[in-house]
């Protein structure tokens, strides 16, 4: 497999989707290709941050709905 092998199977290798022999060439091409060894490491690093940033998005959208709750509560306390 060469570099360009490697990119074009990145995405199917990360989600762990990749045929077993295609793996173990894209592995093999990684072990002596310094430059696909750093994209696969700034990807998953990208991917991660991407994740990462999934429960701030959730914790958002609880926090909101939290000051919802509280804010119906406060309506409801006599002034
Ligand atoms: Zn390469």
């Amino acid at each position: 497999m060469n570099c360009k092998g490697v990119i074009r199977e990145l995405s199917n290798y990360i989600d762990g989707e990749l045929d077993a022999v295609v793996k173990q060439e894209l592995e093999h091409h990684l072990a002596h290709c310094e430059d696909c060894t750093m994209i696969v490491d700034q990807t998953k690093k990208t991917i991660e941050i991407l994740c990462d940033s999934q429960p701030v998005s959730l914790s958002t959208d609880v926090r909101s709905r939290l000051h919802e709750t509280l804010r119906e509560k406060t309506g409801q306390k006599p002034t």
